[in-house]
């Protein structure tokens, strides 16, 4: 049987990452603290570590590029892993990569660059989860409007203080958010900031 299901709160500092437990029933919100800023969402099922949240197979169900309120976030395995049931913002990315080192070295020419990657794959150590094994994220508040030629931008975030996107937990999942270090590009206002992550504690 399932363990009851606890209240948690994590403040993620901006650029830092950070892993939890979330249990079917619980809602999960995940909230812009001080707003402009990006969070990288990647989940596995706690039963398996074969199966992770999949932008790829989502999108191939909502036929969307984008996600609303009402969608079931899939997994790799076609499981439903989350539905969306508030939003605040709106405006999210279902299509890029997340930074990595490589991205800061090749891209702006910077080594020892924090990146979504290493928070995750540090966040995720206790769980013996590898860098490799790090799925494409749900970024969250990121803007990267999608032109008429299919071209995409990548653009401040139109998330304000206090916005949040909340998730009803649809499985036992282990739960992984970066607060994007990215401080070069405009996708965090070029200033990462806190990203605050809550679970309810009341199981439904
Ligand atoms: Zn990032």
């Amino acid at each position: 049987m399932a363990e009851s299901a606890q209240s948690q709160e994590v403040v993620i500092p901006g650029g830092d990452g950070a892993a939890l437990v979330a249990r079917a029933g619980q809602l999960l919100e995940i909230i812009d603290v001080e707003g402009e800023q990006v969070a990288d969402f990647i989940a596995f099922s706690e039963r398996s570590q074969s199966e992770w949240l999949s932008t790829t197979h989502t999108r191939s169900t909502t036929l969307r590029l984008n996600i609303e309120v009402g969608d079931i976030l899939q997994s790799n395995w076609r499981n439903s892993m989350f539905e969306v049931v508030q939003d605040d913002v709106g405006t999210h990315d279902v299509i890029t990569s997340m930074c990595d080192a490589r991205r800061y070295t090749i891209d702006y020419g910077v080594t020892g660059h924090r990146s979504c990657r290493t928070n995750l794959t540090q966040a995720f150590e206790p769980w013996g989860i590898a860098d490799w094994q790090i799925p494409d994220p749900f970024n969250l508040f990121q803007n990267a409007p999608i032109r008429p030629d299919r071209t995409f931008g990548n653009e401040r975030p139109t998330s304000r203080p206090g916005d949040k996107i909340v998730l009803r937990v649809l499985m036992d999942v282990l739960v992984g958010v970066s607060a994007c270090p990215q401080d070069l590009n405009p996708c965090n206002g070029y200033a990462p900031s806190p990203i605050r992550v809550r679970l309810d504690g009341q199981a439904t």
